[in-house]
């Protein structure tokens, strides 16, 4: 069914949770999750991404370690994310470059961002980042 370690645990640890429920209210994970009975890996990579690894769920759980269930999704779904980085980045060429490089593609990300920004204010009026706004429809 699934095609590696981390999916078959990422399986387990929602099929437990999907049985308890308890977390229900903490993050969009589990609300998510309540809406299938079965988990297709896209499902679970899914359900991944809109972990942000708070914890919260591994200190409010029952059954986290050493419960024999040694349930830890923060763990199982951080390892699930970096998976599916690289599995879905485009061009596929740069795929091991999560793996190998995190500090320069967290350095490279947040230069684009700053870029992305910076183009905005000098394509557009800078006013719009840093005045302050009046009138109808203002905060
Ligand atoms: S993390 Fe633990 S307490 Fe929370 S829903 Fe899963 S099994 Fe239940
Ligand atoms: S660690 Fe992830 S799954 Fe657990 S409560 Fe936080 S956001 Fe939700």
């Amino acid at each position: 069914m699934h095609n590696n370690q981390t999916l078959i645990e990422a399986d387990r640890l929602m099929t437990v949770c999907n049985s308890c429920r308890y977390c229900e209210g903490l993050c969009a994970v589990f609300p998510a999750m309540e809406m299938r009975t079965a988990f297709s890996s896209g499902d679970l990579n899914y359900l991944a991404n809109l972990c942000h690894s708070c914890g919260a769920c591994f200190d409010d759980c029952q059954f986290s370690p050493p419960h024999e269930f040694n349930v830890n999704v923060p763990q199982t779904f951080a390892k699930l994310r970096a998976e599916s980085y690289q599995a879905y980045v485009w061009p596929k060429a740069f795929a091991g470059f999560f793996a190998r490089n995190g500090l320069m593609i967290s350095i490279a990300t947040a230069l684009c961002v700053a870029g992305l920004i910076l183009g905005f204010v000098a394509y557009n009026d800078s006013s719009v980042l840093t005045g302050s706004h009046t009138g109808p429809g203002a905060f």
